[in-house]
Order: C-alpha cells, then structure tokens, then sequence
C-alpha cells in the first residue's frame, strides 16, 4: 500500500524505521530477527537504503521484497541516480513493480567515495529529475524524497534548498523524509516554510540515535547536519566519564526529549535511523511511551 494512504489512514503518530542491507549474507539472519523485535514498535512502514554506485542495489531489492512478503512490514527501497543511466533506473523500477513493492525513495546520492577516474555521472543529475522520470513511467509507486532540516551542503542558501525541495515535490513526490538533525526548530521551520510555499505534503522528521562519540563524527563529517555546541560536550563529556555506554544513554536521553518536541509540535511520526540495532530503538520507543 501507498505510504501516503497509510499515513493519512493512521490517526495517531507512527515510527517508520530504516535499515541498510547487510554486507554479508551471513549476517542476514540476525538481521532479521532484529526486524522481528522492532516489529513491537509497530513501524508504519521501513526503508532500506542503497549504495549510490549500483552495484548493492539487489540487497535493497532483496531485503526490501522479504520485509513485506516474510515480514509484514510495509517497504520501501531507496534509489540512487548518481551513477546510473536511465536504463538502469528503468530496470529498477520494473524489478520494484515485479517485486510487488508500492513505495520507493527517490534520491541522488553521492559520488561513491572510491570512485576512480573511471566513475562517469548517470543520466539523471538530481532528484527532481529522477522523481520526474519515474512519474513519466507511470507504474502507480508512492515516492519519497529527502528533505534537509539544515539545508544540503551543496545549497548556495536556505531559499535555494527550500525552494528546490519545492519544486521536487510538486515534480511527483508525495511525501518528505528529513536528514538527521538535533535542533528541532531547524525542522519546524522547513515544514513552516514549505507551507507557506503552499506545500502539505507530509514531513517526516529523520532521528539518529547515537551509538558513539566516533560513530556520530562520521556520521556528521558525511552528511553535513548540525550538532548543537551545549548537547555535543555533554556527549564528550559523557564518554570522558563512562565511554560509550554513557554516550549512548546521554543519546537515548537527547533522542527521547527530542521525539516529544517533534510530535508536540505537530510532526505526523518520527523516523528512526535504527543502524540496524534494535536494543537502543525499542528503550527509545518504551521511554517515549504512547506516540
Ligand atoms: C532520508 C534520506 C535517505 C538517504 N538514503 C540514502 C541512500 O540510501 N543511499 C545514498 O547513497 N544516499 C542516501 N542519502 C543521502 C543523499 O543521497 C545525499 O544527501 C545526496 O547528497 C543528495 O541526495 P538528494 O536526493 O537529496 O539530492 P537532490 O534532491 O538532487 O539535491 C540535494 C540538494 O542539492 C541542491 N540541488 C540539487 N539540484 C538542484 C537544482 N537543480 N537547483 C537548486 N538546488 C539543487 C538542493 O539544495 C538539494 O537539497 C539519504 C539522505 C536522506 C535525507
């Protein structure tokens, strides 16, 4: 079913949930089992993300397919066109409609970090042209894209994010899920923004639970988010006093506080970036208590 049926059929706030496929095959079964004790979450639906060179994209397809057909959980792969030609996407689009998959979030990605001189652009240079294309195909999916809180690196100003984001959505795309951010107010105002640009599509904030101290420096130094100076030195602070364990449990507290502004304030549910744990996601879920 189409997320944005779901989402408007639900009267109260969700949990979606976003996985990656394993690398190893042999990791799959755990992985699975951990997809069994989120389900206690009751997770509106679940993304699993892609590789932006093209090559994993059939783990996506695989993990995506057994979520729905093993799980009963509703899917939704994540495409990438940085690095494919239009046939590739087209390809990807009929194994998703083979696949019985309703739901898929269209994005660009970024140049693979190991690309060599050899790595030559896709056809699609954006997003919105991506969304785009897969509306001229017909096929009916519900589509997603992202949305960035603190807007994308690559924006020349918060009005040229914005307003990009607008057109992509009114391109095609049905709904919004954001980049982690750790200052609400950077999300009430995209979604403030985007409605006064007439935009209703739903927004769905994106929420990082923080593993470690190094896990959330890369993850920063990738994505380009903001960290607030006062809760960054109490992460520091927390692993100078009990390492990880602290930092995790100084993140379950920041990330709890968190989800309650956003549903306060009025978001439709939270994403979860679950890191494919569920230890951290299911106590985060029990401390917020009914959404
Ligand atoms: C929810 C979510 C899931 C993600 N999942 C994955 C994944 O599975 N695999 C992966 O590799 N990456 C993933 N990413 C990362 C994403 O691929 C990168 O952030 C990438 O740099 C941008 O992708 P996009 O689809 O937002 O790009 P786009 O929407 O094309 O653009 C990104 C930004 O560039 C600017 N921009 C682009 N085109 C224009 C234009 N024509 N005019 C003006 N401004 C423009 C805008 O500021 C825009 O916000 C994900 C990100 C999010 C938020």
């Amino acid at each position: 079913m189409k997320i944005l049926d779901l989402i408007r059929q639900r009267s109260t706030p969700f949990y979606s949930l976003e996985f990656f496929p394993p690398k190893d095959r042999e990791e799959w079964p755990a992985f699975f089992e951990r997809v069994v004790r989120l389900k206690a979450m009751n997770p509106l639906f679940a993304s699993v993300t892609c590789g932006a060179g093209g090559s994993v994209q059939s783990n996506t397809l695989e993990i995506a397919t057994r979520l729905k057909r093993d799980h009963d959980v509703e899917p939704m792969p994540h495409l990438t066109c940085v690095s494919a030609k239009e046939e590739d996407i087209a390809r990807s689009l009929e194994e998703f409609r083979n696949a019985g998959l309703d739901n898929l979030l269209a994005l660009r990605g970024d140049r693979p970090r190991n690309a060599g001189p050899e790595w030559r652009p896709g056809t699609f240079s954006c997003a919105e042209e991506l969304v785009r294309f897969i509306r001229s195909r017909g096929g009916n999916f519900g589509v997603g894209v992202a949305g960035y809180p603190a807007p994308h690196p690559e924006s020349s100003s918060f009005y040229h994010d914005r307003e990009y984001l607008r057109r992509k959505i009114e391109t095609g795309a049905d709904f919004v899920i954001t980049q982690l951010f750790f200052d609400t107010r950077e999300y009430f105002e995209l979604v403030t923004r985007l409605r006064g640009m007439g935009i209703d599509v739903p927004v769905i904030p994106g929420v990082l639970p923080i593993q470690s101290l190094a896990s959330i420096r890369r993850t920063l130094s990738l994505c380009g988010a903001n960290i607030p100076g006062k809760f960054y030195l109490e992460l520091e602070e927390a692993h100078d006093r009990g390492g990880t364990e602290a930092v995790k449990e100084t993140g379950l507290r920041f990330a709890v506080a968190q989800i309650r502004r956003l549903i306060d304030g009025g978001a439709p549910g939270i994403h979860l970036y679950t890191l494919n744990r569920a230890g951290l996601c299911l106590r985060i879920a029990e401390e917020v208590g009914r959404l």
